[in-house]
């Protein structure tokens, strides 16, 4: 029998951190290697996937401009870290027979595509994984935010993003026993609630152009499938 997705095309945001795993920085291998088995298995059936990787795991331009860094630099130095873990995604995509394309917001030509709409648009009708770096290219932005203009700009049905918790609760479950998660709600009641999905500008975006949201656990192995299958799994943000 042949297993249906309830979505065509998806954007998948996966932040640095979902790459280190419980290392304290960097890639990790193993994980790594999870991740891409994940998207591997959602690739097999047919779903055409669009990344956007953080760069969370190895700099984060907020972090340095604290310290004194002027701001827009160190947030330059984070989307050429996004570019690090786009190339790592990337290779081992390939390793496991799953073809894939960086397309970096920033020009690197000697390491990966420039970001062109069209080039992304016809990789994903034949089947590529294209994996978004770079962020937007501006500073003072984020990779949430990217997550949200590619999704939007390559008509994706969805956007995934990847978490460490299991989808969005009415409370913080680690301060408070009697939260629960949402299996689904919409981008007004998040908003009245004050239920941080993603940052504002990404959030306002996706509402604009009722593009939906869907908050999952990456570190729960088949999560990212059963997402694509239409079982219970995190929680839907809709218009
Ligand atoms: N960044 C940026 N513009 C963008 C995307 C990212 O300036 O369009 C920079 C910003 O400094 C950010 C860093 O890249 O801190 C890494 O991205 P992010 O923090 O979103 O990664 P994640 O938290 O998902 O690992």
């Amino acid at each position: 029998e042949t297993l249906k997705p309830v979505y065509k095309r998806i954007l998948l945001k996966l932040s640095g951190e979902a790459l280190m795993g419980d290392d304290a920085f960097g890639i990790n291998r193993a994980v790594l290697q999870r991740m891409v088995e994940e998207i591997k298995s959602v690739v097999d059936l047919g779903v055409e996937i669009g990344i956007v990787v953080g760069g969370g795991n190895i700099f984060r331009g907020v972090a340095l401009g604290a310290t004194g860094m002027d701001r827009a630099t160190g947030d330059y130095m984070g989307m050429l870290a996004t570019v690090m873990n786009a190339m790592a995604l990337q290779d081992c995509c390939r390793n496991n027979g799953v073809e894939a394309r960086v397309q970096s917001a920033l020009h690197i030509e000697q390491v990966a595509e420039p970001y062109i709409r069209g080039k992304a648009l016809r990789h994903l009708r034949l089947g590529r994984v294209v994996i978004f770096a770079a962020g937007t290219g501006n500073p003072f932005m984020t990779t949430d935010t990217t997550a949200a203009l590619r999704g939007a700009e390559i008509g994706a049905d969805v956007v995934l993003k990847a978490t460490k918790v299991d989808g969005i609760y009415t409370n913080d479950p680690k301060k408070d026993p009697t939260a629960t998660m949402y299996d689904e709600i919409t981008f007004d009641h998040a908003l009245r609630s004050n239920l941080k999905v993603m940052d504002a500008t990404a959030f306002a975006l996706c509402r604009e152009q009722g593009l939906p949201i869907k908050v999952f656990n990456i570190n729960k192995k088949g999560a990212l499938k059963r997402v694509l299958l239409g079982e219970k799994e995190g929680t839907l943000v809709h218009c």
